[in-house]
């Protein structure tokens, strides 16, 4: 059977391929610690649960328009306008199957294939950018940041990267790896940056904005790339509610594209309705009630993830082999293991590469991790601890990788 080449050449998603065997290695009994998925680990709380529930109670089981019924994207477009001072109207808005399809139809609908079209990505990023942008028929331009740079990259290294051909930059803050979120000043100095290049569109995935630890870096706060007026045209912001509410199952993200009187938001909703059409409709009336009445929720896990954070940077950065970037946003940590490579494990194992490093771990020490190759060129020497998980999970889990870590030879 054919198979066509673009789908034959993208890869399996790591997160998603080290969730699977350490789920296969727990179904045999085996006490396995996983840092592997990127969720939380709570359940969506109970009255957004409830409003779903309602719904369906009340027969919301047809289809609703494409974009989603008009007091979700009102919800949508209030929360934009109301937190973020991104200036949307609902009819900017649509809502998505979680922010992945969000970013699978903000690239289709912004690049072409054969055109050459470039799209500049801050690395180590987010696994599943870059087959997104290849997919659709663009470049990925990696733009590398280390532990030494605290996982950031620089104003100089942004303008740096624009050419001509650049049609797209995604700015993804806090980042997924990295744990790590820009500073306002930061933000600042990449519009006047991007301010400089009108060709270039915006693409602010903003999905952690809600995990923010300013107990851990005073002052932290986000600030929404589509508020600044000089860029917010171009500016399309991905948000969604996977990891703010706890609904990662629920497959809910967003879109908002306000620029040129929504003429973008309009395309793209062509091309869902071609696609899957609206999300399902009874969890309509639950994306309102979180966006209206889930604030203290939010924070509560906030507050959890927080002291998480800091428990897991203050275990994994006594690992002398190690080099962490302590993390002040979401939920990752991301250190630079390139002191363990070429070195061979207690049971035997040449560890070359982050994946044979994550493959020994789990099937030597029982502890999950995603390995760092898929996050960037720059990611090659790391591997990615999630730390949504329990604390004790967190204290045991690291107390095995330093014991293994440290009878590499
Ligand atoms: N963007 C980033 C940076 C992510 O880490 C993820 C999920 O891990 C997504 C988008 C996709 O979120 P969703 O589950 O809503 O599709």
């Amino acid at each position: 059977m054919l198979i066509a080449d673009r789908v034959l050449r993208l890869s399996e998603s790591a997160t998603i391929a080290v969730g699977a065997r350490a789920n296969a290695l727990k179904a045999t009994g085996k006490d396995v610690i996983a840092f592997g998925m990127g969720e939380p680990d709570f359940v969506t709380p109970e009255p957004i649960r409830r409003a779903a529930i309602a719904g369906l109670e009340k027969g919301l089981t047809h289809y609703a328009p494409t974009p989603g019924d008009k007091a979700s994207r009102e919800a949508i477009a209030n929360k934009l306008n109301r937190e973020n001072h991104i200036a949307c109207k609902p009819e900017h808005v649509s809502i998505t199957a979680g922010a992945k399809h969000a970013l699978y139809m903000t690239l289709q609908c912004l690049l072409d294939s054969g055109k050459g079209q470039e799209v500049i990505l801050p690395t180590p990023a987010w696994l599943s950018y870059k087959p997104l942008i290849e997919i659709a028929g663009g470049r990925c331009v990696e733009v590398p940041s280390t532990v030494g740079t605290g996982y950031k990259i620089t104003p100089k290294q942004l303008e740096a990267a624009i050419t001509p051909n650049t049609t797209g930059v995604i700015i993804n803050s806090p980042s997924n790896p990295c744990g790590v979120a820009y500073r306002t000043e930061e933000i600042e100095a990449f519009v006047q940056v991007l301010a400089r290049h009108p060709h270039v569109t915006v693409i602010a995935d903003e999905i952690y904005e809600k995990l923010l630890y300013p107990e851990i870096e005073p002052g932290l706060r986000h600030r929404s790339l589509a508020s600044f007026p000089e860029i917010a045209e171009r500016t399309i912001t991905i948000n969604g509610m996977s990891k703010a509410f706890a609904m990662t199952g629920w497959r809910v993200g967003y879109i908002c594209a306000p620029g040129e009187g929504g003429r973008f938001a309009k395309e793209l909703i062509k091309l869902q309705g071609q696609m899957t059409n609206g999300i399902a409709t009874f969890i309509m009336p639950a994306i309102v009630e979180a966006l209206t009445n889930g604030a203290d929720d939010v924070e509560r896990m906030r507050q959890v993830f927080a002291r998480r954070a800091r428990l897991i940077h203050e275990r994994l950065s006594t690992i002398p082999r190690f080099r962490c970037v302590r993390p002040n946003a979401a939920f990752y940590s991301f250190p630079d293991i390139g002191e363990c490579l070429g070195r061979t494990t207690p049971g035997g194992k040449r560890i070359e590469t982050p994946g044979q490093f994550a493959d020994a771990l789990l099937d030597e020490a029982l502890v999950a991790v995603v390995p760092g190759e898929d996050f960037g060129h720059c990611a090659r020497s790391h591997v990615r601890f999630s730390f949504a998980c329990a604390d004790e999970n967190i204290v045991r889990g690291i107390d095995r990788v330093a014991e293994w870590v440290a009878r590499l030879t």
